[in-house]
């Protein structure tokens, strides 16, 4: 069912603890933690506590809970001091992404090209 904790996914055992991650910020829906492959001097992960598969499902299926996801990106943004960053939901496997629980990626701390890659 939409947004129950899945026992295959890397994303739903940071959120129960299961593996490590150096957790920036939580909240009671949401966990903020470093990537563990950094493209930016700041680059920080924004979950959803609830499994939902990428950012298109979560928007549907939990509106509420996509909105506490996006207003913890700036809240990131802001404990890392952050003027300008960028906000990224790889969306599909063609977009890069490879953890199948949508995330936010908050990257910044130094010049992001535009188009992006
Ligand atoms: P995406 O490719 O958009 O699905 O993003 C997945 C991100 O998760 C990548 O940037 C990975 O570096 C990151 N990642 C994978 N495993 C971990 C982990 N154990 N802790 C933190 N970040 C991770
Ligand atoms: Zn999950």
């Amino acid at each position: 069912m939409a947004g129950e904790a899945q026992d295959d996914c890397l994303f739903c055992k940071i959120v129960a603890g299961q593996i490590p991650a150096t957790i920036v910020r939580e909240t009671d829906t949401t966990v903020a933690f470093r990537d563990i492959n950094p493209q930016a001097p700041t680059h920080v992960l924004v979950i959803p506590k609830a499994h939902h598969k990428d950012a298109a499902a979560l928007a549907a299926e939990a509106p509420q809970l996509a909105a506490d996801v996006l207003r913890e990106t700036r809240a990131v943004a802001d404990e890392e001091k952050l003027d300008s960053y960028r906000t990224v939901f790889n969306t599909g496997s063609g977009a890069g992404q490879t953890v199948w629980h949508a995330h936010a990626h908050v990257l910044g701390g130094r010049g992001l090209e535009w188009p992006p890659g």
